[in-house]
């Protein structure tokens, strides 16, 4: 994975050897996923080690809440006191979701907190939705102390699309909830048709939390993602690429149907491969700033990453020149099996190449 990287300015130790390689094969890992330009993303990022909960009291922070729940609505005698327990429960599930967040980012959630302490599925369904609230909200509040601009501006988006519409569809998840099937074991993710977030709190560490927020975030609000994703698999286009092949074979198509090729194949990049690069420029141009204004720690795997981008290549040179190797064209059948569409995207994807080279 070493050549994709430009000369290191300084050799990295053995230990961030390690860890690049690691990031290398998770990234790929990741990226190969993404090569069929699913809706799926790059999030299976190497982890820190998660902060050590062993001095945790496990379900303290629910306790409030499962003595409000076990409230036994039916020795209430008035429809009104029995609102009154009613909202009790609520207010104590929302104050549920917020403790379970100062748990873990102070790192004392223990292990498996819903799991353990909350026994049925339909409970831990309801209080899912309160905890996702209460991470949302909280790492929305902690991003906004900060006085870099390109946060601010997530920030405030975050919080008009709130306002106009109400929520934002982000879910804080825990091992077993559900996560969207196409997404499959990940820690997080950024769904490109549903527009929405999701981010496994158990599987990330608390101090990286907020840094990988800032990436789903990046995507969530990325103008250019969301145009794609609306001109990416135009039917017409396949459907007039395939009657071209069955009529004419190998000939070239004609100018006005090979640019149509090509912005559906550069829709599919700017959903995918682009998509990351963005993100991930973003991402990367923020750590610094985000440790300094403690928003998260040190994170061994992108120190060993960035440690190999020479001080004069810009953040989206490197994270491209980074990626690029990794992102495997769709699986070679249907579509995409083409000849004709394979050396299209082949050449595009070289003209991105050189746009690349040519930048700082
Ligand atoms: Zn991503």
């Amino acid at each position: 994975m070493t050549s994709a990287f430009a000369p290191p300015k300084a050799s990295p130790s053995p230990a961030s050897r390690k860890v690049i390689r690691g990031a290398g094969a998770f990234l790929a890992f990741a990226i190969a996923t993404l090569g069929a330009w699913s809706s799926s993303v790059l999030a299976a990022w190497p982890s820190s080690a998660l902060a050590d909960p062993a001095s945790a009291i496990p379900c303290q922070a629910l306790q409030e809440w499962t003595l409000a729940r076990d409230a036994n609505l039916d020795s209430a005698p008035t429809i009104k006191e029995r609102a009154e327990l009613q909202r009790r429960e609520f207010e104590a599930r929302g104050r549920a979701g917020e403790r379970i967040f100062a748990e873990y980012l102070r790192g004392a959630l223990a292990p498996d907190t819903l799991k353990t302490c909350v026994a049925r599925q339909e409970d831990r369904e309801i209080l899912q939705r309160s905890i996702s609230r209460a991470f949302l909200e909280g790492s929305l509040s902690r991003l906004k102390t900060s006085r870099a601009p390109a946060l601010q501006e997530l920030v405030r988006l975050a919080e008009q699309e709130i306002s106009a519409r109400g929520f934002l569809s982000f879910k804080a998840l825990s091992h077993d909830a559900e996560q969207p099937i196409e997404l499959g074991p990940r820690k997080a993710g950024f769904h490109r048709g549903r527009h929405s977030l999701f981010m496994d709190f158990e599987a990330i560490a608390p101090d990286e939390w907020l840094f990988i927020f800032v990436h789903e975030l990046a995507h969530k609000f990325d103008a250019r993602l969301q145009a794609a994703t609306v001109a990416y698999g135009d039917p017409a286009v396949f459907e007039d690429v395939f009657r071209h092949v069955a009529k004419k074979g190998a000939t070239p198509l004609s100018k006005k149907d090979r640019e149509r090729l090509r912005a559906q194949l550069r829709a599919g990049l700017d959903r995918g491969l682009l998509a990351e690069c963005r993100a991930w420029t973003l991402s990367f141009s923020l750590y610094e700033t985000g440790i300094q204004e403690g928003l998260w720690a040190r994170i061994d795997w992108v120190d060993a990453l960035l440690q190999t981008r020479p001080a004069s290549m810009s953040f989206e040179r490197f994270t491209f020149e980074f990626l690029d190797p990794r992102f495997s064209d769709p699986e070679p059948s249907g579509f995409y099996g083409l000849p004709l569409v394979r050396l299209e995207l082949a050449s595009l994807r070289e003209v991105l190449r050189q746009e690349f080279r040519a930048s700082p």
